[in-house]
């Protein structure tokens, strides 16, 4: 395959002024919010075609975060599965821990811009409560994280590492104590704030301009790994795999390679304990669609419409939704959706730590899987990028007491 130069994408991959992918995405909030999401738009596109904002930023990526991450090449792993070549693209070194902090940075700038100085944030598995408590303590702005109270509890560590930064994390108790819910709160916070405070969502999802600005925000993960695994291989890659809560470690890594036709994409949804129990999280293999919380796209719900209960090993994955560009890029047969079980997340989890010495987060671990089947089905002389999305410090208390059972 001839490597292209990195492509311009301004023909298919921005939404319409209503955000809007194809049929997905859109603006589905109340009216008080709708003055401030104009105005987000506004502000965001400013500091996008401004060059002082993205050097501001690249100089804290660096500083700060610690980009660019490396491409690693998984030696004993691919050794393991004795087929293609598997490399790490190793988001799981960044400061805190994750992906989130690339968005939790580009966010936290924007919103200085704008003169806001209270920072509000939803958290699943607490990386990105963790990430953006992390960028206000950095530029000294006000902070409350919003976390379901099963969250909390789950990731006890990472809300000791959030009022450590100085947030305020506020449990929330509503309906199954998880992510949607910590969103519905951080939504009815922003409504009565709005005029201070600026709303830092953490993934590819939401009202538009989230899912784009996002997506932008992390769209540096694919533009480093296009270079590193060009350097490294003369050549793309054959796969690239990652898992997918709203979708934003994905998107991050794909977008750059959207063009590029020889590139399969495979993102990789919570299957919880299988599609058939109804526990899990993978909303295109059981979902359908629908709005919610800001954007339309596909959602598990009953036959009533109402939001199905979800389930998975790893908190970051927990969600019912998932972010619109996904389903619009799945239509047009450009990214391809598989699911990994709890069961197979948590022997990739240990396979990992055990052949490379790499603890990777449950989260990550579900693209593990799926790219440990595909290295096994592919000859040698193919080559898969996983974003190894975040580090699994945070979930080792959790495996232990599984493993324990
Ligand atoms: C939050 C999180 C995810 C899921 O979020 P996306 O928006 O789908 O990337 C994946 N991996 C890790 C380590 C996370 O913290």
């Amino acid at each position: 395959m001839k490597a292209a130069a990195t492509p311009s994408l301004d023909r298919f991959s921005q939404p319409d002024a209503a955000g809007h992918f194809g049929p997905y995405g859109g603006l589905f909030v109340p009216e008080t919010l709708m003055t401030a999401l104009e105005e987000l738009s506004a502000a965001y596109a400013a500091a996008k075609a401004d060059p002082g904002f993205q050097a501001d930023l690249a100089g804290h990526l660096r500083d700060f975060a610690g980009r660019p991450t490396p491409i690693y090449f998984a030696e004993r792993l691919t050794a393991h599965c004795g087929g293609a070549r598997i490399y790490f693209k190793r988001e799981d070194l960044l400061h805190t821990g994750a992906h989130k902090i690339n968005n939790a940075l580009g966010q936290a700038l924007l919103a200085r811009r704008m003169g806001k100085k209270r920072i509000i944030a939803e958290t699943g598995a607490g990386q990105h409560g963790v990430a953006t408590a992390a960028v206000c303590a950095r530029f000294g702005l006000e902070c409350v994280i919003y976390m379901g109270a099963v969250d909390m509890e789950r990731q006890a560590l990472n809300v000791f590492r959030m009022r450590l930064m100085g947030a305020e994390v506020r449990g929330v108790e509503a309906g199954q104590r998880t992510l949607k819910e910590a969103i519905n709160e951080a939504m009815r916070d922003w409504v009565t704030n709005v005029r201070t405070t600026h709303y830092i969502l953490g993934t590819v999802y939401g009202a538009h301009p989230y899912p784009m600005m996002v997506r932008d925000f992390h769209r540096v993960i694919g533009t480093e790994a296009r270079a590193q695994i060009l350097g490294r291989e003369g050549r793309l890659p054959d796969e690239l795999i990652a898992c997918v809560g709203g979708g934003s470690n994905a998107m991050g890594l794909f977008f750059d390679f959207l063009e590029d036709p020889g590139v399969r994409m495979i993102g990789v949804e919570a299957g919880g304990r299988g599609i058939r129990t109804g526990e899990h999280a993978a909303r295109f293999a059981g979902g359908r669609l629908g709005v919610l919380q800001g954007c339309e796209t596909f959602i598990l719900q009953d036959g009533d419409g109402q939001i199905e209960l979800t389930h998975s090993v790893s908190a970051g994955l927990d969600y019912p939704a998932v972010g619109p560009e996904h389903a619009f890029y799945r239509d047009r047969g450009r990214i391809e959706f598989a699911y990994a079980t709890d069961e197979e997340v948590l022997e990739a989890f240990r396979l990992c730590s055990r052949l490379e010495g790499i603890i990777p987060a449950l989260e990550s671990s579900h693209a593990l899987v799926h790219a440990l089947k595909r290295a096994r089905a592919l000859p040698a002389d193919k080559v898969i990028v996983v974003s190894l999305s975040g580090r699994g410090d945070k979930d080792v208390q959790q495996v232990a007491a599984i493993l324990k059972k």
